[in-house]
């Protein structure tokens, strides 16, 4: 089983035109096996079928970097917000061997990541228990990219971002099918924090498992406003509404 799902792993990434070792694969792979046997205690994903979870979660997490201007943005440092079981970060991290910093407010999430990494050996990857806001008082100006998948709206995610970024740090948004006016509101609340809507980039998974929509904003310049603002206010008082 775990043989054909490398060779599925492999095989979709190539399709995207990602090349995927070995020996990455059946890391993710090993994630994935650490993943289901823990969300029968957790819950991490509602999807429990391995082959399904391949594309959904694995292939999904990686789509950025088919974006020419996330693979070729040096990356000393990442940080996924609102990680969940470890997407995209795990994946993220396996690929690019780059430094991440894995969040997430509930720290039983946390404290299974943690063991993930641990029994894979991803000593480059941390997971942190924390909420974002409060955790970008403290990293200030320090990631190179920010991602993250199925959180928030676009603006809380933009003003979540925006002091945690270096200058010309990218954030890097992964939506199911994100309206036409969140994107417009996106884009003002960009405008107020110093980011910039670099594209916004169309995928089909394979197998007709879904649409994605990838947005990617430079952090071009400084914000308007004091952030990061109280805990809440990006929710109960949203930017660029
Ligand atoms: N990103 C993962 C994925 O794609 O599978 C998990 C998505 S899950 C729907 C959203 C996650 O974001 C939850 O685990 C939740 O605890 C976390 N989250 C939501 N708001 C957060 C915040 N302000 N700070 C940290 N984590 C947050």
């Amino acid at each position: 089983m775990k043989r054909e799902l490398v060779d599925q792993l492999l095989s979709e990434l190539a399709s995207f035109g990602l090349e995927c070792s070995k020996d990455q694969a059946e890391l993710m792979v090993g994630h994935l096996v650490l993943l289901i046997e823990k969300n029968k205690v957790l819950n991490l994903t509602r999807i429990v079928d391995p082959s399904d979870a391949i594309t959904l979660h694995y292939v999904d997490s990686l789509l950025p970097l088919t974006i020419p201007n996330v693979k070729n943005h040096g990356c000393s440092s990442f940080m996924d917000i609102g990680t969940g079981g470890g997407f995209p970060g795990i994946p993220f991290g396996i690929m690019t061997g780059s430094q991440g910093v894995l969040v997430d407010s509930v720290g039983k999430k946390i404290v299974a990541v943690n063991e993930f990494l641990s029994e894979l050996g991803l000593n480059h990857l941390k997971g942190v228990h924390g909420r974002i806001e409060e955790l970008a008082r403290s990293n200030k100006s320090s990631q190179d990219i920010v991602l993250t998948r199925a959180v928030a709206q676009t603006n809380v995610l933009i003003e979540y971002a925006t002091p945690l970024l270096m200058k010309n740090g990218l954030l890097v948004v992964e939506k199911g099918n994100p309206s036409d006016e969140e994107v417009e509101v996106a884009q003002r609340a960009a405008r107020l924090c110093g980011l910039t809507l670099d594209g916004c980039h169309s995928f089909d998974l394979p197998r007709q498992l879904g649409h994605r929509e990838i947005l990617v904003f430079t952090k071009t310049g400084s914000p308007r406003i004091k952030l990061p603002r109280r805990v809440g206010m990006a929710k109960s008082q949203p930017l660029g509404v």
